[in-house]
């Protein structure tokens, strides 16, 4: 096997961001070990939980947050029940 790693003629990796940036933002307390509602604290990027209000609080695009710590989906915090169908984003 050769050892020639084939650069992108397209220089860095393509752009994917702006797929992560249209998700809604979610928070994950460490400690309930939920899907929580995140409460910032003053001006800095600290969220506490609403739950327990610990300030383990990681946050992130959901579906990031569920891949990560592998959050079940009965720990879904109901919100809207309203449709059901799946994204379809233009
Ligand atoms: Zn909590």
């Amino acid at each position: 096997m050769k050892k020639s790693f084939p650069k992108s003629p397209r220089g860095p990796r393509a752009p994917r961001i702006s797929n992560v940036l249209t998700d809604p933002i979610a928070f994950f307390c460490k400690d309930c070990e939920l899907i929580v509602e995140g409460r910032p604290i003053g001006r800095k990027f600290v969220y506490k939980c609403a739950r327990c209000g610990t300030k383990n609080v990681a946050f992130g695009t959901e579906k990031a947050l569920r891949d990560f710590y592998r959050v079940k989906e009965e720990s879904e915090v109901k919100k809207e029940n309203t449709e059901q169908k799946s994204r379809k984003e233009p």
